[in-house]
């Protein structure tokens, strides 16, 4: 699956007040297309759809991103960014507002996930506020809103589809999911969220602000304690590197001890249980397991719900093996299966000084730290 990112940014719209094009305002120090980017920093590739005359503002915020001149309309602008994705591989595509610049993690997995069902996937909200119809300031009827949503981007589909879909297209879509159900495309509904604004007026530049704000104060520090016995054998496995030794570890997956400890302490962080209650011991599947897995399953958890990990920190507790040698590697092999930069996960180890459990070499005991932040 290769999923590629169009952002679509080339309108006009000054309603929103300062002077340029609402998706080129700054919005908590950098411009709101600079945010819609960052929202889809894990696709495999991203586009960037402009209006010519702001290449210029393109250009510093724009990264790894291809930037492409959009059209006179909205339709024409999304139909040159999958045109200009042809022969790329891409598989699916998911097509956003750049005016939607807080679309929260979950959400765009939503799409993606609804996409192994359905060729087609949305994002939107059930309508819950009642509905008028209203005439010269007053009530003239209701109108019922059973059934009815307020739709949001990304809109995502299956490549193939979408492209077909918009060169069939005669034009004056309203949005893709549009031009998606002209073509006899099913669109599924996912739900979307209140986060996912579309910035219009400028009172919604300053309700965007405080969100971020919110984010920026959702820290999560999670740790996590995890002791296994020696048994017989010639290596053990510590965060990930397989390390010659005179003993082995006892457990009933690989016994990495200095994995389980980071991630149940991200689970943690999430309030999310622990690795029993992720993979009971007491289910065969998990017999020998490698921790790559759990581990893996935990960071994408976060993910899921939003967060990413700003650092995490495993403190190893042995008197034997010698770490130190090894800490480089167990540092790049978490970061791996993290995601992450190196930079921001740490392999340390201490002695217990031959006392207790870890002095007398019964067993190596591992604590770890994990921070996860929102957005
Ligand atoms: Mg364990």
């Amino acid at each position: 699956m290769t999923v590629a990112a169009v952002i679509v940014a080339a309108g006009r719209g000054l309603r929103a007040g300062g002077g340029v094009p609402k998706q080129w305002r700054d919005l908590a120090g950098r411009p709101v297309v600079a945010h819609a980017l960052a929202a889809f920093a894990a696709a495999d590739r991203r586009v960037l759809v402009i209006h010519p005359d702001d290449l210029d503002r393109a250009r510093p915020v724009a990264g790894d991103a291809l930037i492409v001149p959009g059209g006179q309309t909205r339709d024409a602008s999304v139909r040159a960014a999958l045109d200009a994705l042809a022969g790329t591989g891409t598989t699916r595509v998911l097509i956003h507002d750049a005016a939607r610049p807080l679309v929260p993690a979950a959400v765009i997995a939503r799409v993606l996930a609804a996409l192994d069902t359905h060729p087609g996937a949305a994002p939107a909200l059930a309508v819950t506020d009642a509905l008028w119809q209203g005439a010269d300031g007053l009530v003239r009827g209701m109108a019922d809103r059973t059934g009815l949503w307020r739709a949001q981007t990304p809109q995502g589909f299956r490549y193939d589809a979408i492209l077909a879909a918009h060169r069939a297209h005669p034009g004056g879509a309203a949005d893709d999911v549009a031009v998606a159900r002209a073509a006899g495309l099913d669109v599924a509904i996912v739900e979307g969220h209140k986060d996912n604004l579309k910035l219009t007026f400028p009172d919604d530049f300053a309700r965007a602000e405080a969100i971020i704000r919110g984010r920026q104060m959702d820290v999560r520090v999670g740790n996590g304690f995890d002791v296994h016995a020696f048994t017989a054998g010639d290596h053990v496995w510590l965060c990930g590197v397989r390390v010659p030794h005179d003993r082995a570890l006892l457990g009933h997956s690989d016994a990495d001890v200095g994995m389980h400890a980071l991630t149940d302490a991200i689970y943690g962080a999430l309030a999310a249980g622990d690795i029993g209650r992720h993979f009971p011991p007491s289910d065969p599947q998990w017999k020998g397991a490698a921790s790559r897995i759990f581990l893996a399953h935990a960071a994408a958890l976060a993910a899921e719900r939003g967060y990413r990990l700003a650092h995490a920190d495993v403190t190893l507790i042995c008197e034997r093996p010698k770490v130190g040698p090894h800490a480089a590697a167990m540092q790049a092999a978490l970061a791996a299966i993290l995601g992450v930069d190196p930079g921001r996960v740490s392999v340390k180890a201490t002695t217990s000084e031959r006392l207790g459990f870890t002095g007398r070499e019964e067993g190596i005991a591992a604590l770890a730290t994990a921070t996860l932040v929102a957005g």
